[in-house]
């Protein structure tokens, strides 16, 4: 079966690097919140070209806290998307904050501008004080990030990109996470940059809100015995953060890799009827999926796991459709577009050690399927 993500392969690419990183941290006696932490905060930051990062335990976490360093209040309203990752919503509500749903583009999957200002108008309306926009960067593929600047500066809202997809994507040349006045990242396992475990990061040019995320990861200290804030538990492990720090030195080159698994497949589909994924001229996408949309999506889907090929649909319900907030948000947008992209999206097999042939493989797969009427 050939996997959508090939984790161990992963894992096998750097294995002696990675197994040196971990026996380092065992045979160091300190594992949490130290050399190989700062270090990896430290390359990360300058990777991106931030003046800072902060590790903390997982990306809704690092989202969470992003937010409350923010300064987002409880009942504030935060606009995001529906079509993402449950942990999108999930962390806005963790910082006591209202989550609020905009639809999407049609042809980007991604927060829609338009309908972001008709939104904000709305909750208004509804007495919501909006205070932040989370940009999703979904699938690799960069937001709009000129357009929501600009509406955010209009209303006096902070900008915290959600960069869990998007490890290296950018938007007119600038890395996404460069444009929040805070950013957040997942390091999951299956991430263009991930751990061998839980890990996030979280980025900011402020050292104010650095200040302040650097006390709320661990319980509200400064110095140990005494909490300036009510923090929480959210620290990064030292294996955690040498294991990254091996592969933050491959990202460059693995996200080349996965543009070049999608040019194999641009390429191989794209007689087929299927829509693939939009390409920008202002945007560099690092394909942390591969996401083609279709009618007989169910029947293809089946069809490839008969073939061997396994796929996956990132996400099949949005979040306002699950039972935990179905009709318990405000309605600020109507979600029809998400509501009609979600039943035609497949995720296709894409990891940076997917070789060509692989690829073909699941291409040759797609079209017999096709040719099959
Ligand atoms: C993975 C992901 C998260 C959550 O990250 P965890 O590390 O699983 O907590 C949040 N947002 C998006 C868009 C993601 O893809």
């Amino acid at each position: 079966m050939i996997p959508t993500n090939d984790l161990l392969a992963g894992y096998l690419q750097h294995r002696t690097e990675i197994d040196e990183a971990v026996r380092r941290v065992l045979e160091s006696g300190w594992y949490i919140l130290g050399k190989e932490v700062e270090a990896f905060e430290r390359e990360f930051a300058d990777w991106l070209g931030v003046r800072t990062a902060v590790g903390v335990a997982n990306g809704t976490d690092a989202l969470m806290l992003a937010l409350r360093a923010a300064g987002v209040q409880p009942g504030d309203g935060v606009l995001t998307v529906s079509h993402t990752a449950v942990a999108t919503v999930a962390a806005i509500e963790m910082a006591q904050a209202l989550p609020l749903l905009v639809d999407v583009d049609e042809h980007s999957y991604i927060m829609d501008p338009n309908k972001l200002a008709a939104a904000i108008r709305t909750a208004q309306k509804l007495g919501i004080r909006c205070r932040a926009i989370v940009p999703v960067h979904l699938y690799g593929n960069a937001c709009e990030m000129e357009s929501l600047a600009s509406i955010a500066a209009e209303n006096e809202l902070v900008i915290v990109e959600d960069c869990s997809q998007s490890h290296g994507a950018r938007y007119k040349g600038q890395m996404t996470g460069t444009f929040g006045t805070v950013s957040a990242y997942s390091l999951y396992p299956t991430k263009n940059l991930g751990a061998l475990g839980d890990a996030g990061v979280i980025v900011t040019s402020s050292s104010e809100i650095e200040n302040l995320l650097r006390k709320l990861r661990q319980y509200g200290w400064q110095e140990r015995n005494n909490s300036l804030v009510p923090g929480v538990n959210s620290r990064l492990d030292e294996l955690q953060a040498a294991i990254l720090r091996v592969r933050l030195k491959h990202l460059d080159a693995n996200n080349l890799q996965r543009q070049r698994i999608a040019g194999l497949y641009d390429e191989g589909l794209r007689e087929l009827p299927v829509i693939l994924p939009e390409r920008r001229s202002d945007c560099e996408h690092v394909f942390h999926q591969y996401v083609i949309r279709g009618d007989r999506r169910d029947d293809l889907q089946t069809f490839c796991r008969r073939h061997g090929v396994s796929t996956m649909i990132h996400y099949p319900l949005p979040v306002h459709q699950q039972s935990a907030y179905a009709g318990r948000l405000p309605v600020v947008c109507p979600l029809d577009v998400t509501e009609r992209l979600v039943r035609g999206i497949l995720s296709l097999p894409i990891s940076p050690s997917q070789s060509p042939e692989v690829t073909r493989q699941v291409i040759a797969v797609i079209r017999k399927f096709f040719e099959q009427g």
